[in-house]
């Protein structure tokens, strides 16, 4: 099969909002009046953001909700995306699973696939996303403001559990393990939170390296500091009751892809019912004017702790 009856056979699907899609030299989509247009692109190489042995399918489902991911946290409405791909060879089944989870969760957030490149090497996954917000809205990393409460949704660490077992072999029950596992190669973008919260939440971004080296991010452009609380951290049953022994995994785990915000203590309970079964939506700490992060126990004591989430660069 060569290049183009690869694309045709795997990624072309028929498109109703887009003026011209893939097949030719760019693709033509036309933004909504009224709204901005939000870009962002993310990159997934083998070996450095999965496992060799993750199956295509997941690839395929995570590969996109990475990106959605980032959409949810600007509060945008993810419209086009481009996709584009290294592949050592092209292997049919692989490339058949890839696009299956790729599109059943593009079909789920009615998100159109409008152009990429394909090319042959290492395997690397490249997105690019285009979402759309009522001009001038958005969920910056940069307002937030002391006393703002911190939130974050959903449960934190999961990812990170399954992350570590596959270095060292946990002693964890196996539905709990694969739960974890699910979080990791699954993740679930919170895209309609992010919409949901732009009339409150100040500050927003997407917990992709660790809780608190993504908070650091929020609180260095905002210039303003936080308390944040271990024992508030929402995360599973499992690891609740070993919250001190796995303290790596729910303050700097990274792959959770859940939103973290700030928004004024004004606005609690029109937060909390945004909140589902499904996405829970918890407090953990507060904004403060001082300039640092502080990390307290369940006794109260400041937590003195270093890894401040995953640096590509930085990492052993
Ligand atoms: P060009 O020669 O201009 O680089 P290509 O031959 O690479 O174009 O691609 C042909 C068409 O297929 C283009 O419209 C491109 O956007 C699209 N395309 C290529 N690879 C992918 C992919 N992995 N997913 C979606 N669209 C793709
Ligand atoms: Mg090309």
């Amino acid at each position: 099969m060569n290049e183009f009856q690869l694309i045709d056979q795997y990624f072309r699907r028929s498109t109703t909002r887009t003026l011209l899609g893939i097949g030719d030299d760019a693709a033509i989509v036309r933004p909504t009046r009224g709204y901005d247009l939000h870009i962002s692109s993310d990159m997934l190489v083998a070996g450095q953001h999965f496992f060799r042995n993750v199956s295509a399918y997941a690839l395929g489902h995570k590969s996109l909700a990475v990106n959605l991911s980032d959409m949810a946290a600007m509060g945008a409405l993810p419209r086009w995306v481009l996709l584009s791909l290294a592949l050592p060879q092209s292997l049919e089944s692989w490339l058949s699973e890839f696009s299956s989870g790729w599109f059943a969760l593009a079909d789920k957030h009615n998100i159109e696939l409008i152009g990429g490149d394909t090319t042959c090497g290492p395997l690397t996954i490249s997105v690019t996303i285009l979402g759309e917000a009522p001009v001038g809205q958005c969920l910056p990393r940069s307002k937030a403001q002391a006393e703002d409460d911190i939130w974050v949704s959903g449960q934190i660490g999961l990812a990170a559990i399954a992350v570590k077992n596959q270095t060292k072999r946990l002693d964890i029950p196996s539905e709990v393990l694969a739960e974890c596992q699910r979080k990791l190669d699954f993740p679930t973008p919170r895209v309609s939170l992010g919409m949901a919260l732009l009339p409150y939440a100040h500050a927003c971004l997407d917990v992709s390296d660790g809780l608190v080296g993504d908070l650091e991010h929020i609180l260095e452009q905002s210039g303003v500091g936080a308390n944040v609380y271990l024992s508030k951290i929402p995360t599973c049953n499992w690891l609740d009751e070993r919250r001190e022994e796995f303290m790596d995994c729910l303050l700097a785990g990274g792959d959770d892809y859940e939103l973290l915000f700030t928004a004024p203590a004004c606005y609690h309970s029109q937060i909390m019912s945004l909140a589902t079964v499904d996405c829970p939506l918890t407090c953990i700490g507060k904004v403060s004017s001082q300039h640092e992060l502080c990390v307290y126990d369940k006794h109260h004591h400041v937590i003195q702790f270093h890894r401040k989430g995953f640096d590509h660069f930085t990492a052993t």
